[in-house]
């Protein structure tokens, strides 16, 4: 049984790993990166909004500055990692520009996507970028990452940006074309599961057999950043990357395996959000603000006539008519000092109350969950 084609998703981010991208003399594999900058570039222009998490800066880096990546030190791989990164987007830029595309790099580290306030600074440049139609290129800033502060591997990478973005599917590009029931490669009897549903101990430990002695990039690490990505909304498909246009492949009707997700993006992100425990602060609005909000509108400073409680950036508060109504909860884009600053200010009069450049909201739509009025 085939997968659905790719082109049935709005949003998709693509996770590709250092041994499909780079040869082992460390350059480039680059007809193989023409092939896909073709697919990237076919969903594009079917509306399709595209992020890419592309590992191999340190491969490139190390052979570029003829570092031995199996014994360098940690110094030596951020190093590495620094001058990679720069052929790394060279490498994309030069596979999307055939089509008119255009790359732009952004290096993460875990407190981007795990902190709440960092995590709306990550969310905002990512939707600028792909309002513009610009393809994000991800990796982890490994010039900063050390071990103990690391994603680990780019699939929880890719699976956090795809929390993140609210993608619609995942495509980890791998070395084998789906999750099996024992080790494709030791066992002539070990049977391709096509679909996923719920992501239990069984499939785990189908996992667990299956992973390659690297560690970083087996099939264990895909299945956790699948139950991620689909506790998230977002249905995670593993397929072969190695052959020339892997996601045409699939497409094709290739073999690959499909998770389901649990619910869409924003349903689990707006369940996420009303059952979110610990409200840091209560917003109390006018009636055009709750209008405004029914109609599916961010919170703009202009409506709010109240404040209570102490918040950050980034903390989750509840949001209150006049007449003591909740009437929804979300993301807070100000601090409780901000937000004092900011009470029924027009939209024009931000900057010069904050004496800075401001986001035009206190809540934004798209982190905000508004109650039925009953
Ligand atoms: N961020 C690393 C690199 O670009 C790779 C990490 C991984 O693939 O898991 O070289």
């Amino acid at each position: 049984m085939a997968v659905p084609g790719l082109s049935s998703y709005g949003r998709l981010v693509i996770k590709i790993g250092s041994s499909l991208l780079i040869d082992d003399a460390g350059e480039v594999n680059g007809d193989w990166l023409t092939s896909l900058g073709k697919d990237i570039a076919r969903l594009h222009a079917a509306g399709a909004d595209v992020l890419v998490v592309s590992s191999g800066a340190i491969a490139l880096g190390s052979a570029a500055l003829g570092i031995d990546r199996r014994r360098a030190r940690l110094g030596e791989l951020q190093a590495a990692a620094a001058a990679g990164q720069v052929r790394l987007l060279n490498a994309w830029e030069r596979s999307f520009s055939p089509h008119g595309l255009t790359p732009a790099q952004i290096l993460l580290t875990p407190d981007d996507t795990e902190d709440r306030r960092r995590f709306l600074n990550a969310r905002s440049t990512l939707a600028e970028l792909l309002k513009r139609r610009v393809i994000p290129v991800i990796n982890e800033n490994d010039t900063v990452s050390t071990d103990e502060i690391r994603y680990g591997d780019n699939d929880r990478l890719a699976a956090r940006v795809a929390q993140l973005v609210m993608a619609d599917v995942l495509v980890l590009l791998s070395d084998v074309d789906g999750l099996y029931d024992a080790d494709p490669r030791r066992d002539a009897g070990a049977s391709h599961i096509a679909e996923v549903t719920t992501i239990d101990a069984a499939i785990q430990s189908m996992a667990g057999e299956t992973r390659t002695a690297t560690g970083s990039g087996g099939m264990a690490t895909k299945v956790e950043a699948a139950r991620i990505a689909t506790r998230a909304g977002c249905a995670t498909i593993i397929t072969l990357g190695s052959r020339p246009n892997p996601l045409g492949a699939v497409d094709a009707g290739e073999r690959a395996t499909l998770f389901r997700a649990a619910g869409t993006p924003a349903a689990q992100r707006k369940q996420w959000l009303a059952g979110a425990l610990g409200v840091a602060g209560r917003l109390i609005i006018d009636a055009g603000a709750v209008r405004a909000l029914a109609e599916g509108g961010s919170l703009l400073p202009v409506g709010v006539v109240g404040l209570e409680g102490d918040f950050n950036r980034g903390d989750v508060v509840s949001i209150i008519s006049e007449s003591g109504r909740e009437v929804g909860r979300g993301l807070a884009e100000y601090s409780l000092a901000e937000a004092a600053c900011l009470l029924g200010a027009k939209s024009s009069e931000i900057e010069s109350r904050l004496g800075y450049r401001g986001r035009a909201a206190l809540v934004h739509r798209d982190e905000l969950v508004v109650f039925a009025d009953d």
